[in-house]
């Protein structure tokens, strides 16, 4: 039977029981290293790498009795100046993560209404990170970008999503609309006098309005709470896996 060793970024994944030893079970004839990694509750969006008895392997490899396959975490994206941002698809559960990102300014997809295949079709077509705390949507054949995240606070999410994608979330430049994901556009104050209260248009010079969805922003106290909460975010501490397994 192969034995496998998970490293300890990803072996809080595993059953309790399994955890701090490798691990034997038995696999079936020609049985992929995906699957039965899969199998012991690993997606394969958070693995990074595979060796098969001390050599690189795709994560396709087929395993045979006997085999010693050490299982390695996704390493965290490095920041690459003017490189492409990527996007995202959040789960229907991640709705205020969706939001924080973007107010960041960063292309994340949510409706509350998808169901997993339909998801994983977008993120496919569309080549966006599937962000989702539930691994067997990970686990989709198809799907090729994933991110599995820990904790259930929005925050501590997007502090894990920001890690592991190197995104610059201190300065938020152009946010997008939390509502449909669009990019506001300014507008001048007169063309939106007799949407907004006198005490608003008072009280700011800026304004944007959606193209998507109409919604007008201006940067008040809501706008604050954001960027506090974000600029909070950034700085926290990376969260143990131990403390934040599901
Ligand atoms: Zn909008």
């Amino acid at each position: 039977m192969p034995e496998f060793i998970f490293a300890s970024e990803v072996a809080d994944l595993l059953p309790p029981a399994l955890r701090g030893r490798p691990v034997v079970v038995a696999v079936a004839p020609h049985q992929s290293a995906k699957h039965a990694i899969e199998a012991l509750g690993v997606p394969h969006t958070e693995i990074g790498a595979v060796a098969v008895n001390g050599q690189k392997r795709p994560i396709s490899t087929r395993l045979a009795a006997g085999d010693r396959v050490e299982v390695f975490p996704r390493a965290p994206a490095a920041a690459v100046p003017g490189g492409e941002t990527p996007r995202f698809i959040a789960d229907a559960h991640l709705g205020r993560l969706a939001r924080y990102l973007r107010f960041a300014g960063i292309d994340t997809l949510w409706k509350n209404a998808w169901d997993d295949a339909e998801l994983v079709a977008i993120a496919v077509g569309e080549r966006r990170v599937a962000l989702t705390c539930d691994r067997a949507l990970l686990m989709h054949r198809t799907l090729r970008e994933g991110c599995y995240l820990r904790s259930r606070q929005p925050l501590a999410q997007l502090a894990a999503v920001a890690r592991r994608y190197a995104l610059e979330l201190g300065a938020p430049q152009a946010s997008r609309c939390l509502e449909c994901n669009a990019v506001p556009r300014p507008v001048g104050k007169a063309e939106i006098a007799a949407e907004l209260l006198p005490r608003t248009l008072a009280a700011f010079d800026e304004f944007w309005r959606c193209p998507g969805c109409a919604r007008i922003y201006w940067r008040g106290s809501h706008w604050q709470r954001m960027r506090t909460a974000l600029a909070t975010a950034v700085r926290a501490p990376p969260a143990t896996s131990s403390s934040n397994a599901a």
